[in-house]
């Protein structure tokens, strides 16, 4: 008999989710197949469950939901023997597969930007293979789909929101250009925030100062590097936070202001925080509709405002050997912060919801 799975699935924004059972379909050669252990609730999820994706609406039989998240390999197509660098692989090993998926056929893909793919969408409920999302019980990923054998210096604990949050912050400081001796500004200390201040200090950050309204979140941002923590209930106007900026970086600037919240008023904010040549990097604002005035005049001296999403395939096996080097020195295993059963996904969402308040979530899981 068929194995079978559960699979969350988004067929009305605003409604909660339908849990769907598929009979699991046999890989076919070149493909492996996934048995999820966690999966994290990243914004562009809350998003789409909030309805505001309004450039992606839902498919007719409703959208497979989740792409962060892992688990350990549990069937595999012929031909299958190792993962994406060679190394070999087996029933039950953990994998981190790449959460961009790229039709490799688009003038970008062909460019090699497989994370800027123009024909990559959220995939559609009730289609063959059915395990599409990591929101569910397995995860078919398709022939020469990329993937790293999970180091086995790492735990669990620390796995489950490499694939997305520190993909794309890592990507986005890698396209930002940083390096050596920069002051950079982190806009939120969720999930994408603690991420970026760890790898914006291994690519040499010399000052890091990051934004939050909720102390414990800064407390924790502290812990990952920061080297000073601005809260915006006390610093409670954008004047007071560029000041506050300028102060820290001895009156030069940040040379990198990273937007990890998703919302549009920080990009003039940024910019003014911004260093001469330096670089604003939009990350989080991923919905459509959102705008912001800003004055042009203030970027004729070389400040870029550049954004960044997702991440090339490679930059995942780098973020592995970042954790196995750093883990003893940096807390990942407190990234996340809540964990929640599969069958217990339209609780999670609620909890994990940040917009027009304020929640002590900074990375919930979903373990099936
Ligand atoms: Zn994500
Ligand atoms: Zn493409």
């Amino acid at each position: 008999m068929a194995d079978r799975g559960r699979v969350v699935v988004c067929v009305e924004s605003g409604k909660p989710f339908e849990i769907r059972e598929y009979d699991l379909p046999d890989p076919e050669p070149g493909a492996v197949i996934l048995k999820i252990t966690q999966a994290g609730i990243c914004g562009s999820d809350l998003h789409t469950w909030r309805g505001d994706q309004i450039n992606a609406p839902l498919h007719p039989t409703g959208n497979v939901m989740g792409h962060e998240g892992t688990g350990v390999v549990y069937r595999m197509g012929e031909g299958v023997t190792s993962d994406t660098l060679g190394t070999p692989i087996a029933e039950g090993d953990r994998l981190m597969h790449v959460a961009v998926f790229p039709c490799y056929h688009c003038h970008m893909c062909t460019k090699g930007a497989t994370n800027w793919c123009i024909n990559r969408a959220y995939p559609p409920a009730d289609k063959h293979p059915y395990f599409t999302g990591t929101y569910a019980d397995f995860l078919y990923l398709p022939p020469r789909h990329p993937v790293f054998r999970a180091p086995d210096e790492l735990p669990d604990e620390v796995l489950g929101w490499v694939n997305c949050a520190m993909g794309t912050v890592t990507q986005g400081l890698m396209d930002a250009g940083a390096h050596q001796g920069q002051s950079v500004v982190i806009q939120g200390a969720g999930g994408l925030g603690l991420s970026a201040i760890a790898m914006a200090r291994d690519m040499g950050a010399e000052r890091i100062i990051v934004l939050d309204r909720l102390e414990k979140r800064l407390d924790l941002a502290e812990e990952f590097g920061a080297d000073h923590t601005i809260n915006i209930e006390e610093y409670n106007t954008p004047e007071t936070r560029v000041q506050r900026v300028w102060e820290l970086t001895r009156g030069r600037g940040a040379d990198i202001v990273m937007e990890l919240v998703g919302r549009a008023d920080l990009l003039a904010e940024g910019i003014d925080m911004l260093t001469p040549g330096g670089t604003f990097l939009e990350i989080g604002d991923i919905v459509p509709g959102r705008e912001v005035s800003i004055d042009p005049q203030k970027l004729l001296r070389g400040k870029r405002v550049i954004g960044s999403n997702m991440y090339l395939p490679g930059t995942l096996s780098t973020i592995l050997d970042f954790l196995v080097k750093k883990q003893d020195q940096l807390p990942f295993d407190r990234i996340t912060s809540h964990k929640f059963g599969l069958a217990e996904v339209n609780e999670a969402f609620p909890r994990a919801e940040w917009d027009q308040r304020q929640t002590d979530v900074t990375r919930a899981m979903l373990v099936p």
